[in-house]
């Protein structure tokens, strides 16, 4: 799976890195920053709560 974030909707909240703190940070410049665009299969379950977790509908999952 690939990580897509569209940065024009994210606020920062950092509820995702919350869920997934491995995949997610938002860091003390205030921007969201994927740790990790191709996260393992053992990452999915915390990825999916980010991604029905944000507010803004700002996280997607692509399947390669
Ligand atoms: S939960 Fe959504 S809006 Fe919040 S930091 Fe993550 S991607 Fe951005």
């Amino acid at each position: 799976m690939k990580i897509v974030v569209d940065f024009d909707r994210c606020e920062s909240n950092a509820v995702c890195m919350g869920v997934a703190p491995d995949v997610f940070e938002v860091k003390e410049d205030n921007f969201l920053y994927i740790l990790d665009e191709t996260p393992p299969e053992s990452e999915r379950a915390q990825v999916e709560a980010a991604v029905e977790g944000c507010p803004k509908a700002a996280i997607s999952i692509r399947e390669d």
